[in-house]
């Protein structure tokens, strides 16, 4: 698949849930958000049907993130679902690690390939603070289990404020290697602002070489992170959905104002 622009279209981001068991303060508001109702996500079904379809026209790579996507009930079986679709060459998905003490092993039984786990510090006090409700060594639990499990290469997403170069990064930066694990230092964004920048490490934000599409929850095909175009796949149909989301796709982001984070899954 290509857009208007000739980039070549081949990572699908799935958003299975805008539900959290962290409420992180650069994500989401303390006392939580609206949530979705139950009819407005899309089923397993729903789900497998737009990124079959995707898979059909050339996307390759699949990430399923959130909201927190451990903890959409039956998460195990989606993801088996998703690795039974013939074609994807890449399966991986975004977490906060919480749950993968729990789950890693499932997981990769599932057909998960990798995980990318987001860890923004070591200091047990500031992730309390950064993510309200969390437990550093829930997650550092969950990077254990993952690398016994081999959802590899894990790579650790770490949210900055201006730079790599603050300790908190800086740590994450060590334990990374001492681990042997990869990091991508993610500075903090404000879509309704257009703050947003490239990814140190990654390929995220960079307007120029962007291959991807996401997919919420409730059944919105975005082509950009930083614009409010979305089409919906219940609506149109997925097929006419893919064809306005290429169409459409803008040749660089500005701003976002009907989407967040929690709901778009980054
Ligand atoms: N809950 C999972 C997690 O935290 O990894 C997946 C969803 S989360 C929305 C995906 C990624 O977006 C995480 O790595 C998170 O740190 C990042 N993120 C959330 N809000 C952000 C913001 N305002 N600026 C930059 N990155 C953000
Ligand atoms: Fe939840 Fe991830 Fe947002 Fe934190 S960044 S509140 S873990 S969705």
């Amino acid at each position: 698949m290509y857009d208007c622009y000739n980039r070549r279209i081949n990572y699908l981001r799935v958003s299975v849930t805008d539900r959290c068991n962290f409420r992180c303060t650069y994500c989401m508001p303390e006392e939580g958000i609206t949530l979705l109702s139950h009819d407005d996500i899309l089923s397993f079904d729903e789900i497998v049907e737009v990124v079959s379809y995707g898979v059909s026209q050339g996307i390759t790579k699949v990430r399923i993130t959130g909201g927190e996507p451990l903890v959409r009930k039956g998460i195990v079986t989606l993801v088996e679902m998703i690795a039974n679709i013939e074609g994807i060459r890449d399966l991986s998905m975004t977490t906060n690690g919480r749950l993968l003490a729990e789950l890693a092993v499932p997981l990769k039984k599932a057909g998960l390939q990798r995980v990318n786990i987001s860890l923004d510090t070591l200091n047990p006090m500031k992730f309390r603070q950064i993510t309200r409700v969390g437990e550093l060594a829930d997650v550092l639990k969950g990077i254990e289990a993952a690398r016994q499990a081999g959802l590899a290469p894990i790579k650790l997403n770490c949210v900055i404020k201006s730079s790599s170069l603050e300790e908190d990064a800086q740590q994450v930066a060590h334990f990374a290697k001492e681990h042997n694990l990869e990091v991508r230092f993610i500075h903090e964004m404000n879509l309704e602002k257009g703050y947003f920048t490239r990814v140190e490490g990654g390929d995220g934000g960079n307007c120029a070489t962007c291959n991807r599409l996401r997919l919420t929850a409730n059944g919105l095909l975005k082509p950009c992170l930083f614009s409010d175009i979305a089409f919906n796949v219940r609506e149109l149909g997925t097929e006419k959905a893919y064809e306005l989301a290429l169409n459409k796709k803008p040749r660089s982001g500005h701003t976002n104002s009907t989407g967040s984070f929690y709901n778009i899954g980054g």
